[in-house]
């Protein structure tokens, strides 16, 4: 399977090498498990895909993407703050 590093014997972050066939997306650094039951540290369940994997996203880029989703929400909303000053400043002028 091509863009997924398979986990090698030792390596197996979420069942500790009790399945095989554990591997890591390379676009998204999800980890495919078997081991739908495990409750590794360091890692979240976010569901299972067609062949009965489950799918694994360490918390590490979890907190990094509502990161991201906190400080675009941050921006947006300082925007809106910008642009509504400068209504009420053209209001003041005119
Ligand atoms: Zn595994």
């Amino acid at each position: 399977m091509s863009g997924f590093t398979l986990f090698r014997r030792g390596e197996r972050p979420i069942c500790l090498g009790a399945r095989i066939g554990c591997r890591q997306s390379n676009d998204t650094g999800l980890i495919f498990c078997r081991n739908t039951r495990a409750n590794p540290t360091g890692y979240v369940y976010r569901g299972e895909d067609v062949w009965g994997f489950g799918l694994w996203q360490s918390t590490e880029d979890a907190v990094a993407f509502s990161g991201q989703v906190k400080q675009e929400r941050e921006r947006r909303q300082q925007e809106f703050l910008i642009h509504q000053q400068r209504r009420k400043q053209q209001q003041i002028a005119q």
